[in-house]
């Protein structure tokens, strides 16, 4: 798990999916199925009671903190939900 802060935490991760490219499935808004090495893994993208994003994923990279790359897989999927969330509303 880990919190989000600025996109260049994520560069390492976003170039390893760019190479990977990981199937990524929709279960709910903030809940995504990601494929792996060993199937797929649960990743869940959610704002905690101080506003801070909070994303976290089943495999033992994410476990120590790491930002992997099934987090932001999901994340480029959640964010552009979001933001159509966002415009829906206004
Ligand atoms: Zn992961």
């Amino acid at each position: 798990m880990f919190i989000l802060e600025n996109i260049s935490q994520l560069e390492t991760a976003i170039a390893k999916a760019l190479k990977i490219r990981p199937r990524v499935q929709f279960v709910n808004f903030g809940r995504y199925q990601v494929s792996g090495s060993k199937g797929y893994y649960t990743v869940v993208c959610r704002k905690d009671e101080s506003g801070q994003k909070v994303v976290a994923c089943g495999c033992k990279g994410a476990e120590k903190g790491l930002v992997c790359y099934h987090a932001v897989s999901a994340l480029s999927l959640h964010i552009g939900l979001a933001k159509q969330r966002q415009t829906a509303t206004i």
